[in-house]
């Protein structure tokens, strides 16, 4: 049974990568139609970084005041000891030289806006929710989409000319293309996160990230200019603590909206001080906690096959410590739509596409790890030349993300108008 929602290109999944993607699509001309298989779409998640090459894309795709209106200007990352001393400070975004800045914001607040614009641009039937892709036939002249409309339980059949799998981390159509990967890798960190809203936030428009000799982790960074405009601080906060030994992770276990519990978080912070906030006070805030395994898979030699390829994390999973999951997410759309308007075999497009994306994303999932090991061990008592590595680490992590120099005189993916 085939539906009557034909589309050049189907896309699986109606996450940032998703949505970012067919906002992309349409730019250049191709008519995308997003499968999301969430009966709604609502606005999920705590906060998330855009670095300035995706805050660049966003601004080309004429985004440029609605991310304005929903992010904080990340002017520096503040690395500290659990007493609040600054060991190490490291600017981004336009205090880095970068023409554009690097955003804070609430994940779900920036789906919503990119669904929002989605409708409005391309139409109301553009994104579907409640329809689940579940896997793909190709001939050499199309992919044939089979999907479930969860509400009916009835099959659908939809024929496009590629499949974008943008359904995250644990993507059915990345085990489809790759049957052998196994479980994902964790790291042995647990991740608590919530959002208080505070009066005081020292670092200001910094990212804070501290640590201390047993190697738990807090970062913490605003996320609401609507919050600031009042005099208050929404702030977004992530409790990294090593719980266990790295290892694989039986499937089920990292589900992004798992509830956490605040007694299970405060003792690995039992003799932390900063002079500016009560921590366990901040943590109880939080209208919820969230708790994530940090995870990550190796980087794939292919993603695709034929007309179907993946993106964003269904692509390339990183550690979230990273701040640079949506942002890669952004690229690949930015970058895929170049190649599909650009090349008119779509099976090329796609093959240059992943040779673009692949190399870059895969140094950004081992930057995230190196990242997040030298961070861990930094305190200052236990590694006097923690300010050095830290450096160095930070400069790996930039290289990965794209320097300023190279972001802010590269040709554009916007690709040339049809006519
Ligand atoms: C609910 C949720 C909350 C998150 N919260 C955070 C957070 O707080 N901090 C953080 O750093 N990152 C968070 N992330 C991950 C972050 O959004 C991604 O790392 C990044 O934005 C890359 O986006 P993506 O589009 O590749 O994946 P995602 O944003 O994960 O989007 C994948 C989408 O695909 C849909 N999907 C899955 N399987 C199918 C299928 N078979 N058919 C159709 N649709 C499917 C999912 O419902 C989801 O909407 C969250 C992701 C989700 C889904």
């Amino acid at each position: 049974m085939t539906t009557p929602h034909s589309a050049d290109v189907v896309i699986a999944g109606g996450g940032i990568g998703g949505l970012a993607t067919a906002l992309s699509l349409h730019a250049a001309g191709i008519r995308p139609l997003v499968l999301e298989s969430s009966r709604r779409i609502s606005p999920l998640g705590v906060g998330i970084n855009l670095q300035p090459a995706a805050v660049r894309e966003l601004h080309e795709l004429g985004l440029a005041d609605e991310l304005a209106a929903l992010g904080v200007p990340a002017v520096a990352h503040v690395f500290a000891d659990h007493r609040g001393t600054t060991l190490y400070s490291d600017p981004r975004g336009t205090a880095a030289g970068y023409r554009w800045p690097q955003y804070s914001v609430h994940r779900g607040d920036l789906q919503m806006m990119l669904l929002r614009t989605v409708r409005e641009r391309i139409g109301p039937e553009a994104v579907r929710t409640g329809v689940r892709v579940e896997d793909f036939t190709q001939t050499p002249d199309a992919v044939e989409v089979h999907a479930l409309d969860r509400a009916t339980d009835r099959p659908e059949r939809h024929t496009a000319g590629v499949l974008v799998a943008a359904d995250g981390i644990h993507s059915r159509l990345r085990a489809r293309l790759h049957p052998g990967q196994g479980p994902l890798r964790w790291s042995g960190v647990t991740l608590w996160r919530g959002v208080t809203e505070t009066d005081a936030f020292p670092p200001g428009e910094a990212l804070l990230l501290a640590s201390d000799e047993r190697d738990a982790q807090f970062v913490a960074y605003q996320i609401s200019p609507a919050a600031l405009a009042r005099g208050r601080t929404l702030l977004n906060w992530v409790c990294a603590v090593p719980t266990g030994a790295p290892g694989p992770l039986p499937a089920g276990e990292a589900r992004w909206n798992r509830p956490g519990r605040l007694q299970d978080v405060l003792p690995h912070y039992a003799d932390w001080h900063f002079d500016w906030t009560d921590l366990p006070g901040l943590l109880a805030g939080a209208e919820r906690i969230l708790e994530y395994p940090m995870v990550d898979r190796d980087p794939l030699p292919s993603w695709g096959a034929g007309r179907v390829t993946l993106l964003g994390d269904a692509a390339h999973p990183a550690y979230p410590s990273g701040a640079n999951g949506g942002s890669q997410a952004v690229l690949d759309a930015r970058v895929l739509a170049h190649r599909l308007a650009t090349e008119p075999d779509p099976v090329r497009a796609l093959a240059a596409y992943e040779a673009e994306r692949r190399g870059p994303t895969a140094a950004v999932v081992l930057a995230n790890r190196k990242m997040d090991s030298v961070a861990r061990a930094r305190s200052a008592a236990k590694r006097p030349d923690a300010r050095r590595d830290l450096e160095r680490a930070a400069a790996s992590h930039r290289r990965a993300a794209g320097e300023a120099a190279a972001l802010n005189t590269r040709a554009s993916y916007t690709p040339p108008a049809r006519t």
